[in-house]
């Protein structure tokens, strides 16, 4: 079975704490509403910088891996994200809670991920990952796991992609 490759949207894809107004290079301003998205205290659309560079390079790594959307966008990620980046439409993970209570300092995130990833290989793209969730999944998780950990002011680049190229072909 392939690794699971579990795709965060806001740091790794959007790179929203990039210079404040400044939209990054090789990026495309988008103006969103996805359901959570509830500023009281604005009724501005969200802004979400897209590099379409990004879909061709997770469609290549699509053969070595299933993609996995990891986010709170959850299911509207395939509404609002996908199909800018030229994306099918992916499975997601369904948070059952979302910015909770989390284990032993992890991520909130990390302790669903392990849950969604049973005993399979995955890697995971995100900007929240710290060296807490690393070990938390080195000593529960069966199989191989590659936490790599985004900078939301630069998004995923090229040596992002590939080491999750070079992870695949190494674990399968
Ligand atoms: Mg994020």
């Amino acid at each position: 079975m392939k690794p699971l490759l579990l795709i965060d949207v806001d740091g790794p894809l959007n790179p929203y704490a990039a210079k404040p107004r400044r939209r990054p290079e090789g990026y495309t301003t988008h103006r969103m509403r996805p359901t959570g998205w509830t500023e009281p205290e604005s009724r501005k659309p969200l802004r979400v910088w897209l590099n379409h560079g990004h879909g061709a390079e997770l469609l290549a790594l699509a053969g070595a891996y299933e993609l996995v959307w990891a986010t709170t966008w959850k299911d509207e990620a395939n509404d609002w994200i996908g199909p800018h980046l030229g994306l099918p439409r992916l499975p997601f993970i369904d948070w059952p809670r979302m910015h909770g209570r989390a284990p032993r300092g992890t991520f909130w995130k990390t302790q669903y991920v392990l849950e969604y990833a049973g005993d399979r290989p995955f890697a995971w793209v995100d900007d929240d990952i710290t060296a807490l969730d690393r070990e938390y999944v080195d000593q529960r998780h069966p199989a191989r796991a590659l936490l790599m950990r985004i900078d939301e002011r630069v998004g995923l680049g090229r040596a992002d992609f590939d080491a999750l190229a070079a992870w695949a072909a190494w674990t399968t």
